[in-house]
């Protein structure tokens, strides 16, 4: 029977690093500037431990300048805020990223907001959120970017189809929706009070899902021929692979959901690993532009 084609999200990030690493190159060449890439963890959270030292070994093979600040759980809002403001001032860093999520006593929006969103490499902070929603050039959420990415090398022009985004996160799911509409898609948008769920996605020539659920998009929500991506990261227990061992799956039941779908990211293997790929592409976009002001160009 027909399967969807598997989206290859691990060998697009692997091309969009090499342009990365090119245009970071061009930049040295041009006007001395090796980018900088700071990233701030609070705390000792074990999953975030690991996407900040793949961000700093990424970070370098790209040939950018790599800054990790690792602070203490109990670090107060006002040390990381002076942190923040040192980066902002710093010449040799062109791009800031807190690692989130942050120790409850210290309030997120705070600290996204002390950020100066020329170096807001996340794409979090409310100008940048703003510049998105009103059509300016910002720096754009990293995760939601590289769907877009995915989709147009997959579909080309998207104008016209219908997009269906599962999730409303300030991180994915929003920015994720203005993306679409900037390219013309009729967007809808859904989360956990929308009624009808499955007639939703029926509809969606594009379904983006982002809601950290496992599998909860069935393989007949799919409209056949509709483009998939799965934002999901969850975790099950895998058994089969041995006690107390887990395997990945993504917010779609990706088995039924391939025999519908034309295209469809697998998980692991899909968005995930453009995520980070992004950010260095984030970073050499704030670099070139802070360059570009400058020197008045
Ligand atoms: P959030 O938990 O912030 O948002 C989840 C969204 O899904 C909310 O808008 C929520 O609705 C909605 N939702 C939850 N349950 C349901 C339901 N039963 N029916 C319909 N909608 C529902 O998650 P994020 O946006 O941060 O992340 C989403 C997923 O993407 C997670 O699995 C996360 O691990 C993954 N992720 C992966 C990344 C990567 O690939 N690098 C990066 C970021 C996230 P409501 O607003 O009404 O509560």
């Amino acid at each position: 029977g027909h399967r969807a084609k598997l989206i290859d999200g691990k060998g697009f990030a692997a091309g969009l690093r090499q342009q990365v690493a090119n245009r970071v190159a061009a930049l040295k060449a041009s006007h001395g500037i090796v980018p900088g890439l700071a990233v701030v963890l609070v705390g000792d959270d074990p999953a975030s431990e690991i996407y900040v030292r793949n961000k700093g070994r990424q970070t370098l093979e790209v040939g950018m300048q790599s800054f990790e600040h690792r602070l203490g759980a109990e670090t107060s809002q006002q040390a990381l805020l002076d942190l923040v403001a040192r980066l902002n001032a710093d010449p040799a860093v062109h791009g800031i990223l807190v690692q989130l999520p942050l120790p409850p006593h210290i309030e997120s929006a705070a600290v996204i907001a002390a950020i100066d969103p020329a170096k807001d490499v996340d794409g979090f902070h409310i100008q940048n959120a703003g510049l998105l929603a009103t059509g300016g050039r910002g720096l754009v959420p990293c995760t939601p970017l590289g769907c877009l990415m995915l989709l147009k090398e997959e579909l080309g022009d998207l104008s016209g189809l219908d997009a269906l985004v599962l999730g409303r996160s300030n991180i994915v799911g929003k920015p994720m929706a203005h993306l679409l509409l900037a390219e013309n898609c009729t967007v809808t948008i859904a989360h956990s009070r929308s009624r009808n769920l499955p007639d939703l996605c029926r509809r969606a020539d594009i379904l983006v899902a982002a809601v950290g659920r496992p599998q909860m998009v069935k393989g007949d929500w799919i409209k056949p021929g509709a483009t998939v991506i799965d934002v999901g990261i969850n975790r099950l227990p895998a058994p089969e692979k041995g006690q107390d061992k887990t395997r990945l799956v993504g917010d779609v039941d990706f088995e039924a959901a391939s025999l519908k779908a034309a295209a469809i990211t697998p998980v692991p293997g899909g968005v995930g690993p453009m995520t980070i790929a992004v950010l260095l592409a984030n970073s050499i976009t704030a670099a070139e532009r802070q360059s570009a002001r400058e020197s008045g160009e």
